[in-house]
């Protein structure tokens, strides 16, 4: 049976601008993605976050078709959701933040529902280190597995609070850039033992287009990313692998090395559907056979047949 799992992170409006289109207002956010990405493994989803009075209902009610416990999503009367703008490059795999406004989030007190305490699972999505360490203060029993993801705008703003997060977690999610400023070295195999001492047993480096590394001691696992035909919007892809890692790691509640491998493929799988199209468009709208082929995908990528001698 599938064990429960919280999410926390942001829920936002991101206005987004690609080679291939612009959209404004449309809802993103880290815990919206990796939520929303988790809600495809385990029936046992809640997320942590805040929005203003702006948000709309329907996307609401869009979590809980996903059989996503909002209660602890706090709304906020005569306040902003958190909004975040974004321009990709030619190339997809960087970007330029053009606008964050904390709005709701300045001042957010996260409170984790008392029945949702001791979830097994929790994934400390992209969110201040500082609310990120809040949550992990009222967690009644360690969970089994902590997942940790941030960005390279947190390490410039807050990096001591986030050095304190890293202590207390078990997995860190980042992208290569960010691996290289957290650890100043360009290697990255030397820049992974150096974010290992820091506190995470496991470092997941992500790579965009190139797929993504699991370190471990001196074990490393690489897994590519699939090739797509068509990237349209590579927002939230970071969170949906996330979101994808720990929805698998949750449904299967095995926490070993190995399965972690299998996690990665899963979350690869779901990042991979979430930048075919704008915003959470094509997240929301996943059949079950469709992650199984997508799985399949990488299984066949990753195949090969050699002989040593
Ligand atoms: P990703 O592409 O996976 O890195 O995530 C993009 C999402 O992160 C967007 O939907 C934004 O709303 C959200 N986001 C952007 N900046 C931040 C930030 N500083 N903290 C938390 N979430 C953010």
């Amino acid at each position: 049976m599938s064990s429960s799992l919280l999410v926390i992170g942001t829920v936002a409006f991101d206005n987004l601008e690609t080679p291939f289109g612009k959209a404004d207002m449309v809802v993103g956010g880290a815990a919206t993605y990796a939520g929303l990405s988790a809600s495809y493994f385990t029936p046992y989803t809640s997320i942590v976050s805040v929005v203003g009075e702006d948000f709309p209902q329907s996307f609401i009610n869009t979590f809980r078709e996903h059989k996503i416990n909002t209660e602890g999503l706090q709304i906020k009367k005569g306040e902003k959701s958190f909004f975040w703008a974004g321009k990709y490059h030619i190339d997809m795999n960087t970007r330029d933040t053009l606008d964050t406004q904390l709005n709701v989030l300045a001042d957010f007190d996260p409170v984790v529902p008392e029945n949702l305490r001791s979830s097994e699972y929790l994934l400390l999505g992209n969110l201040m280190p500082k609310l990120q360490l809040r949550v992990l203060e009222q967690m009644a029993v360690r969970p089994k597995l902590v997942v940790m993801d941030t960005m390279n705008f947190w390490m410039e703003t807050a990096l001591d609070d986030l050095k304190l997060v890293l202590k207390q977690v078990d997995v860190l999610t980042i992208n290569d850039e960010e691996a290289r400023l957290l650890s100043g070295e360009y290697s990255l195999v030397k820049a992974a033992k150096k974010i290992m001492n820091m506190g995470p047993q496991y470092l997941i480096i992500k790579k965009g287009e190139n797929g993504a590394l699991l370190f471990r001691d001196n074990k490393v696992f690489f897994a590519p990313a699939l090739p797509l035909e068509d990237v349209f919007d590579p927002t939230g892809a970071g969170d949906s692998f996330a979101g994808g890692f720990i929805g698998y790691m949750a449904a299967t509640d095995d926490i070993s090395f190995e399965n972690m491998r299998r996690a990665i493929i899963y979350g690869s799988a779901m990042a991979s559907f979430t930048v075919e199209k704008f915003g959470t468009e094509r997240l929301v709208n996943i059949k079950e056979d469709e992650v199984a082929t997508r799985i399949q995908s990488f299984v066949n990528l990753m195949q090969v047949d050699m002989e040593l001698n």
